[in-house]
């Protein structure tokens, strides 16, 4: 079976690990600041802060920006259910917003006209790689005194209009999952513009304590002393999957080159294949491509999902809109909100992206693609 999204591991990935282990700091120590540190070198951001995961990075983002019951969170159904779930883990409401038919990446305009002075976070998703619309979306967030957060779970290495992700919307998030971009096994990160922001992060992830002394309430406790003033939980990575993460940072532009050469075989490969839609990428943004979201047309998707498993071809399906799943179809939401993103979901497959597909491999795919929708 060709994998739909795997890790890619060297011997100087494992040689980074194991001499962290052989330290004397397995976690708290300096390879996550220096982690950190390559964070904000590559996105440009004021401060990055390593999580656990993705989901942790996303509810960090939130606690950061303040969200609360009351608040509203304004978000796509075309993502990973984290991005929405962690929202409502702080108490807030969550609104849906369609995407754009061709990105499937949230709608400006249709985002514009449903924020309301209640929209504490707009939280976009850069799917597949492809960065948000974030010029115009900040904007909006301005207008009405909302935060953008930008889940860049796919995006990592991708620019917009010249500019990094991670320097475009007051918090970013990253995951580090081994089939996204760069692998730590379990991570992911906060990337914030503002310090001050970036400081709530961080004390979010490390429970809460607040170890500045110009900030206590009892400084002259003694030098043991640090205070919580407010609730956080432990979402640190150890330094040991930091180190992972430090040596796969170095290796970001190797991997972005190989999914750009496997995208445009892809698109090559693909190119006037009646029954199916490939990807669009605007022109001002440079994607690191994490999916191949191709579109099987005419109701065709499951019988050619299929097929192409019947066929050793690892596809996957990204994603369930996210009120669709009972959690949130628990809460009222209904089908039929946003009929962009529900029709994008029946057409989807993703097909296999990751840096250590060989062109043969990639072949086979398109021989496969060719063979189920022709049939
Ligand atoms: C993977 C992913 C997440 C969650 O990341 P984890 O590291 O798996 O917790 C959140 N949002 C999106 C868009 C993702 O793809």
């Amino acid at each position: 079976m060709i994998a739909y999204g795997r890790q890619s591991v060297n011997e100087d990935d494992v040689e980074a690990v194991a001499q962290v282990l052989r330290g004397d700091w397995l976690t708290t120590g300096p390879t996550v600041t220096a982690f950190e540190h390559a964070l904000e070198a590559l996105t440009g951001a004021t401060r990055c802060v390593s999580a656990t995961s993705g989901t942790a990075a996303l509810h960090i983002a939130y606690a950061a920006a303040g969200v609360g019951p009351g608040d509203e969170v304004v978000t796509t159904p075309m993502t990973f259910v984290a991005t929405a779930s962690s929202a409502l883990a702080l108490g807030a409401e969550v609104r849906f917003v369609d995407v754009e038919e061709d990105t499937a990446n949230i709608d400006p305009a249709a985002l514009d006209a449903s924020v309301t002075d209640r929209t504490k976070v707009i939280a976009g998703v850069d799917y597949a790689g492809h960065p948000i619309e974030i010029d115009t979306i900040n904007e909006t967030a301005r207008r009405v005194g909302a935060l953008v957060v930008e889940d860049a779970a796919h995006s990592i290495g991708s620019t917009y209009k010249g500019r990094a992700v991670g320097s475009l919307a007051d918090l970013t998030t990253f995951s580090f999952f081994p089939t996204k971009n760069m692998t730590t096994a379990e991570g992911g990160a906060v990337a914030a513009l503002d310090a001050e922001l970036g400081q709530r992060a961080h004390e979010f992830h490390f429970i809460g304590l607040v170890r500045d002394r110009d900030r206590m309430r009892y400084p002259d406790e003694g030098p043991w002393h640090q205070e919580v003033h407010e609730y956080g939980l432990n979402y640190r990575l150890p330094d040991v999957l930091a180190a992972l993460g430090l040596s796969q940072l170095k290796r970001l532009e190797a991997f972005k080159a190989r999914r750009a050469a496997i995208f445009a075989r892809y698109q090559e490969g693909l190119a006037g294949v009646d029954g199916i839609r490939l990807p669009t990428r605007r022109e001002h943004v440079d994607p690191i491509w994490h999916l191949y979201p191709l579109r099987v047309l005419g109701g065709r998707r499951r019988e050619v999902f299929d097929s192409m498993r019947a066929a050793g071809v690892g596809v996957q399906v990204n994603y369930l809109p996210v009120y669709w799943h009972p959690l949130f179809e628990d809460m009222g939401f209904k089908r039929g909100m946003c009929p962009n993103a529900e029709q994008f979901y029946a057409e989807e497959l993703s097909l296999p992206m990751h840096a250590e597909l060989t062109d043969a491999h990639v072949d086979q795919v398109i021989d496969a693609v060719r063979a189920a929708v022709g049939g």
